[in-house]
């Protein structure tokens, strides 16, 4: 058998192109109908939109036989009257070589609508074509829970691009996720999330406080971190030292009342599924992310530990504090355990002590975020369900819901 060359360039090709009423065997078919001139295929590309193919296939162009026949000439009258036969329309377009190179610079860029209007795919694409980049190709990752479509980007170098849509994004309120074709993105080998605001949708230190009647003065330390007043270790010492006293009945109370994020068991059943281990840290408590980390099948989890004496809380946490710096140092051992280059991790988070773990991942996404830290991170979702997070990793919904079937 021959090794496999490029198609110089100067060979002569055809472009065939179908179009019309897709229904089986239509693509063995027009095959078939090539095979008879014994032409080489190049390139396919092949779509169905509500129940219309179009199919398109570079191939060599054929070489005629001594009288003439069996040439290009034939071909076209051949598979013109084949389409008209299956009531398709055909264009045939003469060339030579295969397709030009792709440019140099090479994104994914993903776009999620709730909704996708024409709007936003206008300014998207204007503002792609205004950097240089060439859109080489766009389909549909999602339509569920909302619409996810993905742009294949050459020519223009993936930082520049990044910027000039993450400008278009905030004035569109889209989310866009714009990553090097050259990462391993589609095989993620370790997702690290923060918890709360994250993983569920409270603060469990709110929680607690609700028992233990002291809401408001927790808010306010909450604020005065917020205003730079405090670091997050002089906050989490303020507030939990609010809760002394409260009996540890309470812990089992809390761990009923947290919700999960909508999407939040998707994202990990298919990340596990997938072959990825998932973690998460948390400047929460363990009494509730060991609870967690059971019930969702979870790799790793560590937080801060509420110290419990005689059946109470004493208003103190025990062991190594989980603070901003803490959390990246827990994604780089939870990496190294698991055998994992940082570069194929992934951390979600939302609050600013998630960023040192956010930029030390291979792609870091602000979910729901402050403002801050959305504009540091790689990416952000802002639309309210967590599997969103899987296309951005260009996860297609059918993948999602393939792995689900399969067990
Ligand atoms: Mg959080």
């Amino acid at each position: 058998m021959k090794s496999a060359q490029p198609v110089p360039q100067d060979v002569p090709t055809l472009l065939v192109k179908i179009f019309g009423k897709d229904r089986p065997g239509l693509t063995a078919s027009l095959f078939q109908t090539l095979a008879g001139f014994g032409v080489d295929v190049i390139d396919i590309e092949q779509v169905v939109t509500r129940g219309r193919i179009t199919l398109c296939a570079l191939v060599t162009a054929p070489t005629a036989g001594p009288a003439g026949s069996g040439g290009e000439g034939e071909l076209r009258a051949t598979v013109h009257g084949w389409a008209e036969s299956v009531r398709l329309q055909a264009e045939i377009i003469s060339g030579t070589g295969d397709n030009p190179a792709r440019g140099v610079g090479r994104s994914h860029v993903t776009v999620l609508g709730n909704p996708l209007t024409a709007e936003i795919i206008a300014a998207i694409a204007a503002r792609i074509t205004g950097t240089g980049g060439n859109i080489d190709r766009i389909f549909r990752l999602a339509k569920y829970p909302v619409t996810a479509v993905e742009f294949d980007v050459s020519g223009v170098d993936t930082a520049e691009l990044r910027t000039a849509l993450a400008t278009e994004a905030a004035a569109l309120a889209v989310d866009v996720a714009v990553v090097d074709s050259g990462l391993a993105r589609r095989a993620p080998r370790l997702v690290v999330m923060d918890v709360d605001s994250t993983l569920i949708q409270d603060e469990v230190i709110e929680l607690f406080a609700a028992h233990a009647g002291c809401e408001e003065q927790v808010a306010a330390v909450t604020a005065a971190a917020m205003r730079g007043e405090l670091d997050f270790e002089q906050s989490l010492h303020a507030r939990v030292a609010l809760l002394a006293g409260l009996d540890e009945s309470v812990v089992d109370k809390v761990r009923a009342e947290v919700r999960l994020t909508p999407g939040a068991r998707t994202l990990i059943r298919t990340l596990k599924r997938l072959g990825c281990q998932v973690g998460v840290v948390s400047g929460g408590f363990t009494q509730v992310t060991d609870a967690l980390q059971e019930r969702l099948g979870l790799d790793f989890a560590a937080a801060n530990t509420l110290e419990i004496v005689d059946g109470r809380l004493t208003g103190r946490v025990t062991g190594d504090i989980v603070d901003r710096a803490g959390k990246a140092r827990l994604l780089r051992a939870f990496a190294a355990e698991a055998g994992v280059p940082l570069s194929r991790t992934v951390a979600i988070g939302d609050g600013a002590n998630d960023l040192d773990m956010l930029n030390a991942a291979g792609f870091g996404v602000a979910f729901n975020a402050k403002p801050l830290v959305r504009e540091a991170a790689d990416t952000a979702v802002t639309v309210p369900f967590l599997d969103t997070v899987l296309y951005l990793l260009g996860i297609t919904r059918e993948e999602v819901e393939a792995a689900d079937a399969e067990s």
